[in-house]
């Protein structure tokens, strides 16, 4: 289901573009280093998560806008636009927090306001207990959420996949619709491997297996720390996105086939 099939109008589009390209993108990339190298600050999180946020009002901006000079369809309610955007944009990562674009909104809520409008987030604060700005803390270059029954790298868990949906080199005024409405977007592609499954793919397959990320934290091996994390009543552990057909015997027999192959 789409939020519209209507247009939006030009200086509506134009004006999210450029918000993406020349604000979302760059703090994006800036964002990602620092969290490559654990050095993320919390005004660094806060920020990030401001500027995301900021992004998906604009974009239920445009939806309403269209909506409402549609005679098709009903005006798109804010809540329910976002409970939809992690189902629409399929946001990959970690499966313990199903709604990153919910509690994404809340954090940005939650800093803006010193009391969070307790009826608008109730389903989120059953979850989670109250939420507020000091929810999010800075530890060793690491940025968290911690609630009584929750704690997570945040950065990782839900601003990382987040972000990774709007790095899909949108550029026209048509991308934008296609945008809103989730026919485009960015992704890691966890789940997804485009093997021919031959001898000659064999050393590639390997490769990937051994350096296999976690799909939570995007982390590798030792570096992931997920087995610390708590998400309710189930705790974190490392979730390597590796190929379900993996076979190491048969990768391995492929491989020194292809060995032999080359010393004739
Ligand atoms: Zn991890």
């Amino acid at each position: 289901m789409e939020f519209y099939t209507g247009k939006s109008e030009e200086d509506d589009a134009k004006y999210l573009l450029s918000y993406i390209n020349d604000v979302l993108i760059p703090a994006s990339e800036e964002f990602f280093v620092l969290v490559n190298q654990n050095k993320v600050l919390l005004h660094h999180a806060f920020s990030f998560n401001t500027i995301l946020s900021h992004a998906i009002d604009y974009m239920i901006f445009i939806a309403k806008k269209v909506t409402k000079s549609s005679s098709n369809s009903s005006v798109i309610r804010r809540n329910d636009f976002i409970s939809k955007f992690d189902k629409k944009y399929h946001v990959d990562g970690c499966s313990h927090i199903n709604n990153k674009f919910k509690l994404l909104d809340a954090v940005n809520n939650s800093f803006k306001h010193v009391e969070l409008e307790q009826k608008r987030y109730a389903d989120l604060i059953k979850v989670y207990g109250d939420l507020n700005f000091h929810n999010l803390f800075a530890e060793d270059g690491k940025v968290f959420f911690k609630s009584q029954l929750y704690s997570f790298d945040y950065c990782r868990v839900v601003m990382r996949p987040i972000a990774k949906i709007f790095d899909c080199d949108i550029n026209t005024y048509n991308d934008v619709d296609d945008f809103i409405n989730g026919r485009i977007h960015g992704s890691f592609g966890y789940g997804n491997f485009p093997y021919e499954y031959e001898p000659y793919d064999a050393i590639d397959r390997m490769i990937d297996f051994c350096n296999s990320e976690c799909k939570n934290c995007g982390e590798v091996d030792d570096d992931c720390d997920c087995v610390n994390y708590i998400y309710g009543q189930k705790l974190g552990k490392c979730s390597p996105n590796i190929d379900p057909s993996f076979d190491f015997n048969d990768v391995m027999s492929d491989i020194s086939g292809a060995r032999e192959w080359r010393k004739k």
